[in-house]
């Protein structure tokens, strides 16, 4: 195995650190502890963890928090009154909705009652029709810590070739914009694409967005691409019987023979998106209140 490995949880921990500096910066001068309420429909036991562990973290940088828990059955309406209460509420900054949503609700019509000022997730209309214009805003978070990573492994790449395998609303769209907005040439495949892994051989950076556990092999990636793996599959341990492991969507260890660079799963992107919430949350916080957003966060 050849490639260096891209270590998301380190790169996380250092971000989380440097947005806990930016938060005691903003309780001193201005008195303002920014506050993320995050809500939770139902559950779903991967969902509950993602909760505790945004919880955790706001806690831990100096935010606040708030968890706003419904149950299973809860009507749309009732979920869109609590929406509606967050956004009155002027303390808080940042209001995560835990996806997915129970099956009857419909999540676009709670994600677009959200208001934009405090879409940490970037997933309002808003927010998305800012987000194409080019005019600044909140980004969606996993992708923003795809491009995080990818730019720490490889450093400036204008004009590179990226390739990015998903086109979802979540993760395989805003990657592509938001990698066009670093400059690199980009081609966003999908389950209709020809001759994929030739399209993927030609990339510099290849985002695996799929959700098919370790379908990228080391013959997709060219040598020494830069690797980011965003799937989240759990699979049987065939270590330990009756057990299950977490994959990507990368052969890890088949495509690191090829890869300049490489993403593990776990500890890859995975944490990456909560730190990329909470830096989120302080740019909102910034803005909502006309505080002027410092370097070190336009930065990171
Ligand atoms: P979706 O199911 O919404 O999208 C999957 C995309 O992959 C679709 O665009 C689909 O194409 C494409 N696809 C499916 N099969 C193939 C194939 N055989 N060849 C080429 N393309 C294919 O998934 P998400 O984007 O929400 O998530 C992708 C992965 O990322 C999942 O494993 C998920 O768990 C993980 N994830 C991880 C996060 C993190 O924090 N690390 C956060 C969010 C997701 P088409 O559009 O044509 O159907």
């Amino acid at each position: 195995m050849s490639a260096s490995v891209i270590n998301g949880k380190v790169f996380a921990d250092n971000l989380r650190n440097q947005l806990s500096e930016i938060v005691s910066k903003l309780k001193k001068p201005h008195a303002v502890q920014p506050t993320l309420a995050v809500l939770l429909v139902g559950n779903d036991p991967a969902s509950k963890v993602y909760v505790k562990n945004k919880i955790k973290l706001t806690n831990e940088v100096g935010m606040q928090s708030r968890h706003i828990r419904l149950p299973e059955e809860s009507s749309e309406a009732s979920i869109l009154e609590h929406v509606r209460a967050l956004n009155e509420d002027e303390d808080i900054d940042g209001i995560p909705v835990q996806l997915p949503l129970p099956r009857e609700v419909n999540s676009d019509r709670v994600i677009v009652e959200i208001n934009p000022s405090t879409d940490v997730d970037g997933l309002t209309e808003v927010s998305a029709g800012r987000f194409v214009l080019g005019a600044s805003g909140l980004r969606p978070c996993t992708p923003t810590g795809c491009v995080m990573l990818a730019e720490d492994a490889l450093g400036e790449l204008s004009g590179k070739h990226c390739v990015i395998i998903g086109r979802s609303i979540l993760v395989g769209k805003p990657a592509a914009l938001l990698f066009l907005e670093q400059n690199r040439t980009v081609t966003i495949a999908h389950s209709r694409t020809m001759n994929l892994e030739a399209e993927c051989k030609r990339a510099n950076i290849l985002v695996a967005a799929v959700g098919r556990a370790e379908m990228v092999k080391s013959s997709w990636v060219k040598d020494g691409a830069c690797v980011i793996d965003v799937g989240i599959n759990r699979v049987p341990n065939p270590d330990k019987l009756g057990k299950t492991k977490l994959v990507g969507d990368v052969d890890y260890q088949d495509a690191a023979q090829n890869a300049g660079s490489i993403t593990p799963v776990p500890d890859g992107v995975g944490p990456m998106t909560i730190s990329c919430l909470l830096h989120n949350t302080l740019i909102a916080a910034h803005n909502r209140r006309s505080i002027d957003l410092p370097p070190s966060l336009k930065d990171v």
